[in-house]
């Protein structure tokens, strides 16, 4: 990475990188799901890499939600209180914004991100509990995702507006980019126009200034469905935001019938869009057939997702994996059997976890297959339960199987809360034949164990609706085939029999389940069951190529470059 080092030295820049969610310590309840863990693990890259970014992002005292599960799989919530000075230091001054005529004072603390090099980077989380705000006021920084449209609101003017005030305001140098990872941060946009027009009326920013500001920003969508995008009815932005920047967001090119569409904004304002894999990105054309949309397929951080026993197994025969993760590729050296011992660890820690929080104890000896992930209907986590009859049969027959479940549901999502009350019944239908258990409290920490000790990592999303998916990449880097639907990265991943398998092989954007159910026994019972029974060396060799193959490519270490070389040097030239 030599050349990168010299590449960023002759252009200097800063990259800010706005994120409603971050994922950067385990034990910091600040992000949901996969858009969060996707934001720590490309700071953590940037740090390794040298590239000088500044991560921005909401504090969310009281964390997105604890979860708890009755004996049915009913979900209730809890706050899930923590403490910053644990882990960051208040910076010294605030910054603020207004909302509802109000001036809001807006604190941060800072996480520094330690590369591997020893470059750092900052991480900004925003603040609002401050003695001089009103109690309302002081309650929009504590939950992710939290409340009603009007709380959301207000909460994007605190990030975009209240990020870029508070950027300013600790000089961090000249900032190229302003990356917005998903549209939440979108009102950054007018913080730029305000800077324009230096003090005059928001009127007397040009067509010039709008061009200059597009050029400074990137955006990636993370959204391939319409109802997944975050939209505010117009009464509702002129309240927040006031008739004069309410006028200003009309007047850019955003269509504006009657709602503020964060994604518009965000489009029509950045000078480099991308979806977040091939597929996404050609799905996103479709949606937004007015921008032209790059790919830049996700990725994981390596060294954080890799379990122990397999960092000792790389270390040993490809050191360089750390510093540069390509050389997972010279995995293909690695012997099997090596592999499938550093497995057999990793999975013995998983299961003493899972006894530990479940007090059931899995045979290490039955296959396992693991399915985690956000709580909601796309995902279709009961894809595996369509058919029960021929499920058992399948166990009894060719060889048994144990299943871990985790993932909490958005409290509003009762498509999600149903599907988990699904994978109780069907535990409680089966329990004399698959031991099936659901694991409370989805969360990083869980994750590592997950994707790294189960023998098969399952993922059944609706089609088009997984823009990237990243937990099979984990899974990848810790030896672990996947069996998919042909969605997001695996579309891109998927070598048949060599990294995993997929579930129907249409490639068509559109899912069929009927087809797709009946795929998924047909690949266990004809190909992946009797394989880690009876062949196991085969088993193996697949095992490998998912290390060799997808660890050395879907990481994050490979996606900033990308990143780099796409939209952040090329838009140091204006
Ligand atoms: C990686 C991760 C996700 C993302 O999972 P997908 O299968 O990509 O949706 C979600 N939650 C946690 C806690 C994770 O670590």
């Amino acid at each position: 990475m030599a050349d990168l080092a010299r590449i960023i030295a002759a252009h200097p820049f800063t990259v800010a990188y706005f994120s409603m969610e971050v994922g950067i310590d385990p034990r910091m309840p600040t992000y949901s799901g996969g858009l969060g863990v996707l934001a720590g693990d490309t700071l953590r890259a940037a740090a390794d890499l040298g590239v000088p970014m500044v991560g921005i992002t909401l504090l969310h005292r009281k964390g997105y939600f604890r979860q708890h599960l009755d004996a049915q799989g009913n979900q209730t919530e809890s706050s899930s209180v923590w403490s910053p000075k644990e882990f960051m230091e208040p910076m010294p001054f605030h910054v603020s914004v207004t909302i509802e005529g109000r001036q809001v004072q807006v604190g941060a603390w800072r996480y520094t991100v330690y590369g591997a090099g020893g470059h750092l980077v900052p991480v900004y989380f925003l603040d609002t509990a401050i003695p001089q705000n009103s109690a309302w006021d002081q309650t929009l920084t504590d939950y992710l995702y939290g409340g009603d449209n009007h709380y959301r609101l207000c909460q994007e003017v605190v990030l975009g507006l209240g990020g870029m005030a508070m950027l300013r305001a600790i000089r961090h140098g000249m900032t190229r980019n302003y990356h917005m990872n998903e549209g939440h941060s979108a009102l950054l946009v007018l913080a730029m126009m305000m800077e324009r027009a230096g003090g005059h009326g928001l009127n007397t920013v040009t067509k010039a200034d709008k061009e200059a500001i597009r050029k400074h920003c990137v955006f990636t969508t993370h959204t391939p469905v319409p109802a997944g995008q975050d939209q505010f009815p117009l009464d509702l932005v002129v309240s927040v935001l006031g008739e004069e920047l309410t006028e200003a967001l009309k007047a850019t090119e955003c269509s504006f019938n009657g709602v503020l569409n964060m994604t518009d904004l965000a489009l029509a304002n950045s000078r480099y869009v991308n979806g977040v894999s091939m597929r996404h990105g050609e799905t996103s054309c479709d949606m937004f057939p007015n921008y032209p949309i790059n790919s830049i397929t996700n990725g994981v951080h390596a060294a954080t997702w890799t379990s122990p026993p397999f960092c000792r197994l790389y270390d040993l025969h490809i050191p360089e994996w750390r510093h540069d993760n390509l050389y997972l590729r010279y995995a293909m050296g690695i012997p099997t059997d090596e592999i499938q011992r550093a497995h057999d660890e990793a999975k013995v820690e998983l299961l003493a976890e899972v006894k530990k929080r479940t007090d059931i104890q899995f045979d290490p000896a039955v296959m396992t297959l693991g399915f985690a992930r956000r709580a909601t209907a796309y995902k279709r986590a009961d894809l595996l339960f369509s058919d029960m009859d021929r499920l058992k049969k399948m166990c009894q027959e060719i060889g048994p199987i144990q299943i871990i479940y985790g993932g909490k549901a958005h409290p509003k999502d009762d498509g999600g809360r149903s599907q988990i009350r699904r994978i109780f019944e069907a535990a409680s239908t089966l329990k004399d034949t698959i031991r099936v258990v659901y694991l409370e409290e989805y969360d990083m920490a869980i994750a590592k164990y997950l994707c790294a000790g189960v023998d098969l990592w399952l993922n059944t999303p609706q089609k088009p609706m997984e823009a990237s998916g990243t937990s099979g990449m984990k899974a990848a880097l810790n030896g672990v085939p996947s069996l998919s639907i042909l969605d997001g990265w695996w579309i891109e991943g998927h070598v048949e029999g060599a990294t995993g398998w997929s579930i129907s092989d249409n490639w068509k954007p559109e899912s069929n389940p009927a087809i797709e159910s009946v795929s998924l026994y047909h690949k266990l019972e004809g190909t992946i069951i009797p394989m880690f029974y009876k062949r196991r060396d085969e088993f193996a060799i697949v095992m490998r190529g998912a290390i060799a193959l997808n660890g050395s490519y879907f990481n994050t270490q490979r996606m900033v470059v990308q990143y780099l070389e796409n939209a952040y040097l090329a838009t140091g030239k204006s």
